[in-house]
Parts: C-alpha cells; structure tokens; sequence
C-alpha cells in the first residue's frame, strides 16, 4: 500500500531520504526469488513456492528501475542478490545492459557460488565490479548440513575463479549456527587471510523461513570476537566505516601465551551485527525485491509496489516519486536489539531472506 499523499512533505530533501535525515544512496536489488541452495537459516528444506515468471522483473525493467535510481534519485552503489542471482538465465546479458548505461556505477553481487566458476569470466566481461560469495564452512559435512546441498567443491571454485577473473576484493560472508560452525570460525578466517579474501561474520537474524531463529541461540558479535580472539587480536580498521554493514577489524596472530599481538597485520575481518550492534542510524540501504517491491528495511511489514506502476504504465516522475514515498517512511530502526526479542512482542516479517534479497 502505498503511503499517503501528505506522508512526504513537499519540501523534503532529494533523493531517497528518509524523516531521519538519512539518504539512501545503496541499493539491494534483487534478481530472482529461487535459489539452489536451502540453508537451514533462509530457506525450508523443502524450498519456498517461486514467483511465477511473469511476476519477476524482467532484463528491461531491471534496466529502467536503476536508471531511475541513479540519474533520478542519487543511488551511487547497487548489490545484485537474491535468491540466487546465478540461477538468471540472462544474468550476464542484465550486467551488461546495466554497465552500459553506468559505466562508473560500482555494480557487486552477492552469490553462493555454485556454479560461479564457469561464469565468472563472462560476469566480470559483462561489467560487474566485485563479488561476495557465502561461504559458511570449509568441511563437507558441515557445509551441506548448512545449506542441505553437497555442492562445497563448486563454492570454493567459484570463489577462485572469481578472484582469478579479477572480481575482486573477494568478500566472503558466514553466519555461524551454535554447534553446527561456530567453532570454526577461526580456522575460516585463516583460510580467507591465507588467500586474500575479506571475510565477514554476519550475525544471524530473524529472517529464516522456518521461523527457527531464537536470541539465545544466535552467535551474537560479541562472541564472534571472543571466538577469533583465541589465535587473532582484532584492533579497529582506520579507515572510515562510511555507512558499510561491516566494522572492520585489522587481524594480528595472538602471541602464544599472551594477550599481545605478533608479527605484520595479517589482512581484515568484518562482522555484520544487524541484530546485537546494529547500524540503522546510518543506514543507506534501498531494497527493492525481485517482482519490483520497494523495501526500505529488511525488516519492513510494509512494501510498496514498483512494478505493479510501471507495467500500468507510469512515467519515470511516477516511479521516482513511489520510490521516494517508500523511503520517506522508512523506520527509525529495526529494534532487534532489544533485549526481550523472543518475546511475544517482535513480529518477524513476512519474507525470509531469499524472498527479501538480502
Ligand atoms: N543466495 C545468495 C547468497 O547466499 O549469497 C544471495 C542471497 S542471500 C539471502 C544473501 C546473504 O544473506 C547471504 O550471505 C546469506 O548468508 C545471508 N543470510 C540469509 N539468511 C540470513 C539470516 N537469517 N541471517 C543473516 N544472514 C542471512
Ligand atoms: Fe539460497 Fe542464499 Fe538463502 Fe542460502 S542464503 S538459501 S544460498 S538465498
């Protein structure tokens, strides 16, 4: 539904801004509802029922919604996700329609990688600029506990061939699940620092399609730093944090025996604490989800419908100003922090992640 005609006032600040004084420039725009992959944190196992075709974005409309976004609104940033982008039969063929007509836009995509390594050359051709690939567990067994699939060999592939087609920096996202490869964390980010991959923890959020997720049970921030303190000092990155998800931690090995750092810095990690930390104060995200609904929030109740007014026809006036409406009323903050979350009161949105675009 959209909101009402009075909900922006017409003196309101260009661009995505929202009745907090933020502005977002970085938009998540989502490819696809399917995935080929059920992580037990997203998805059922027994998959989600897909859009029909006809209900997804097509090549075209993708095109126009981000040529709106920025020549119209300011969107200086756009993640391709999912679902699962790769399962696009005409990925590519969207890459580079978008590069055409944005040459200088950063354009990344969030993958599971499988079958990454066979398309990376042709994605990074097309005109993507960088990639994260999910990466929860380097063990076989694990990894398709994780996501109920044995596909970890195609991942770490992906994950190489990416790099080899110049798609980097590689980032690397994880979430942990207590007692399934939280123990693991430290030795992940020995494997990332080895090669030059930037890992990042992503706290677990209420977002799953089995509405499995507990606070008690989630690996908070807190604990992730504790876990990789073990073999690693973590100090804070110097560099600006500048609206990203991530804070970042310049990693040292831990001296045996001792508190102290040892030797050069080693790489970074992030952590992504959207549930214990959480950033929403300088957020800068837009959403707009597979079949064009406009998100301000991951955990917005309410969606405004993009597609829907420009299949009936609406000019690029028409959908820019739906788009700023949505923005307007994006919430102060998610409130996932607070401490009684399992509590009767928090509502978990609708949509898993893979229906969002996360
Ligand atoms: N399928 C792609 C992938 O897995 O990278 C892109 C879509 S996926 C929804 C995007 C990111 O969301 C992944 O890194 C995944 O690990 C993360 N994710 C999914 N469900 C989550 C949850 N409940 N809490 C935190 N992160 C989650
Ligand atoms: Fe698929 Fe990504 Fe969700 Fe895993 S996290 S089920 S790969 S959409």
């Amino acid at each position: 539904m959209p909101p009402g005609p009075a909900a922006r006032p017409a003196d309101a600040p260009a661009g995505l801004a929202d009745r907090y004084g933020r502005r977002a420039t970085d938009m998540r725009l989502s490819l696809t509802d399917k995935c080929n992959l059920r992580c037990t944190y997203c998805m059922p196992a027994e998959g989600l029922e897909w859009l029909a075709k006809q209900a997804v974005m097509s090549a075209e409309e993708i095109v126009r919604i981000v040529r709106i976004g920025v020549d119209r609104l300011g969107v200086r940033e756009l993640r391709l996700t999912g679902g699962e982008p790769l399962v696009r039969h005409d990925l590519v063929e969207i890459i580079a329609a978008l590069r055409s007509n944005h040459p200088d836009l950063p354009i990344s995509m969030t993958t599971n990688g499988v079958g990454l390594a066979k398309k990376a050359a042709a994605l990074k051709a097309a005109g993507l600029t960088r990639i994260n690939v999910s990466l929860d567990s380097l063990h076989e067994e694990t990894f398709t506990k994780l996501t109920r699939r044995p596909f970890l060999d195609q991942v770490l592939a992906g994950v190489d061939a990416a790099w080899a087609a110049g798609l980097g920096p590689v980032k690397l996202n994880a979430v942990l699940m207590r007692g399934i490869n939280d123990a693991e964390s430290p030795s992940l980010l020995a494997w990332a620092l080895d090669r030059g991959y930037e890992l990042r923890f992503i706290e677990q959020m209420p977002l799953d399609a089995d509405h499995g997720w507990t606070r008690r049970n989630m690996i908070t921030a807190a604990e992730i730093r504790s876990l990789l303190s073990v073999d690693y000092v973590l100090s804070p990155d110097p560099r600006a944090r500048d609206g990203a998800p991530a804070e970042r931690f310049e990693v040292r090995r831990r001296a045996a025996g001792s508190a102290e750092a040892q030797g050069p810095v080693l790489g970074t990690v992030g952590i992504i604490a959207s549930v214990t930390e959480p950033f929403c104060s300088d957020c800068r995200r837009t959403r707009i989800t597979a079949e064009g609904k406009i998100m301000s929030c991951l955990f917005s109740r309410e969606e405004y419908d993009l597609l829907g007014l420009l299949r009936e026809g609406a000019s690029d006036d028409a959908l820019a100003e739906r788009w700023q409406d949505a923005m307007w009323v994006k919430p102060k903050a998610h409130g996932m922090d607070h401490v009684g979350l399992d509590a009767p009161d928090f509502v978990q949105p609708d949509r898993s992640m893979s229906a969002i675009g996360g």
